[in-house]
C-alpha cells in the first residue's frame, strides 16, 4: 500500500523538538536564538512565505527579528544591513528571503553573510563544506527531504536515486546528500535526454523542476519513493490550486512512498531553518 509522507505532522514533530531543545538552550545560556528575517519588496508570495516563517520562529520559542525593506532598497543599503546582522550578537541565524529585486545582486547577499549564521546554507563555505562531506549548515529544503527519505528507507546505500533538477539551492544538494549516504545519484536537467527512461531505473526520484504535473507513472518503477520538491500554481476549473512537479494521482498507486504538494516538503523546508537556527546558536555558544 502506498505510504503519503506527511510532511507537515512531521514538521510539527521537528518544531516540538527544536522548541524543547531552545528550553534547554535557554536555561543554559541565559540567551535566546535568534533569527533575522529579511524582505525586500512586496512580491507576494516572498510576503507568505516569511509569514510563515515568523509563525514557525514563534512556535519553536526562537525569537524572531524582522526586517521589511522597500522595493528599492540600494545594494550598498542592504549590504550594511547584513553586515549589522553580523556582528549582532541576539541573532543566530540570518535569512534573506529569496528571489530579491533584480537591480540587487543574490550572490553578493549571499556572500556577505557570515557562515556561522547562514541557516540557509547557501554561502559557498558551506556549499563546499557540504560537498566534502563536513559538519554544516545543510540547506533547508534538501536536508527536509533526507529526513522524510530516511523516515521512510532505513537504508539508503546503494539505493539509486534520480534528482530531476540541478539548482545550487535545491538540485546539487540534494544530490550531495543522496551520496553521503551512499546512493548511486544521477542528476537529470532541461538538456538530458530520454529523461523518462532515466526516472524508470530509479528507486528514488526526487523532483525539483518547476513544472507542474510533469512525472507521470510511466516514468517510474513500481514502488519507487517520489519526493516532489516543486511548488507550482496552476489554474484548474477556473480556481487556483498549488500542485508539485510530479502527477500525485497519477503515480499514487504505483510507488511505494510520496509525498504531497501542499503539505510535503514546503513544511519540512521552514522546520528545517528552525532546527539550523539552533544548530547554529548552538555552535555559535559552545
Ligand atoms: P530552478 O528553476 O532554479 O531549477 C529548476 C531545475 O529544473 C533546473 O536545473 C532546470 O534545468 C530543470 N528543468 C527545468 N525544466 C526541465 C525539464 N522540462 N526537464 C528537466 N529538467 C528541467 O528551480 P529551484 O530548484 O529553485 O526549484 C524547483 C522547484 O522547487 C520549484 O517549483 C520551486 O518552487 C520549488 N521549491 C520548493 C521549495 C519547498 O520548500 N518545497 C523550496 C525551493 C524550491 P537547467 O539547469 O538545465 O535549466
Amino acid at each position: 500500500m502506498t505510504v503519503m509522507i506527511d510532511g507537515k505532522a512531521l514538521a510539527d514533530e521537528i518544531v516540538q523538538h527544536v522548541a524543547q531543545e531552545v528550553s534547554a538552550f535557554k536555561l543554559k545560556h541565559k540567551v535566546t536564538p535568534g533569527l533575522a528575517v529579511v524582505l525586500v519588496g512586496d512580491d507576494p508570495a516572498s510576503a507568505v512565505y516569511v509569514r510563515n516563517k515568523i509563525k514557525r520562529t514563534e512556535q519553536a520559542g526562537l525569537q524572531s527579528i524582522a526586517h521589511y525593506l522597500p522595493a528599492e532598497t540600494t545594494q550598498q543599503q542592504l549590504d550594511e544591513l547584513i553586515d549589522q546582522l553580523n556582528r549582532d550578537d541576539s541573532v543566530h541565524g540570518i535569512l534573506v528571503q529569496l528571489p530579491l529585486p533584480a537591480h540587487l545582486s543574490e550572490s553578493r547577499v549571499i556572500e556577505a553573510i557570515s557562515p556561522e549564521k547562514d541557516v540557509d546554507g547557501f554561502h559557498p563555505e558551506n556549499v563546499g563544506k557540504l560537498v566534502t562531506g563536513q559538519q554544516v549548515l545543510v540547506p533547508c529544503t534538501p536536508l527536509g527531504c533526507m529526513i522524510m527519505l530516511k523516515r521512510h528507507i532505513d537504508d539508503l546505500s546503494g539505493k539509486h536515486a534520480v534528482v530531476i533538477g540541478r539548482s545550487n539551492i535545491v538540485g546539487k544538494p540534494i544530490a550531495n546528500l543522496l551520496l553521503q549516504s551512499h546512493c548511486t545519484v544521477t542528476i537529470v536537467h532541461s538538456r538530458t535526454q530520454h529523461i523518462e527512461e532515466i526516472c524508470r531505473a530509479a528507486d528514488i526520484v526526487v523532483a525539483a523542476v518547476g513544472q507542474p504535473l510533469m512525472v507521470k507513472e510511466d516514468w517510474l518503477k513500481p514502488n519507487a519513493v517520489v519526493i516532489d520538491v516543486g511548488i507550482n500554481q496552476i489554474s484548474l476549473n477556473g480556481k487556483r490550486k498549488l500542485v508539485g512537479d510530479v502527477d500525485y494521482h497519477d503515480v499514487f498507486s504505483k510507488v511505494s512512498a510520496i509525498t504531497p504538494v501542499p503539505g510535503g516538503v514546503g513544511p519540512m523546508t521552514i522546520a528545517c531553518l528552525m532546527q539550523n537556527t539552533l544548530t547554529a546558536a548552538q555552535h555559535q555558544l559552545n
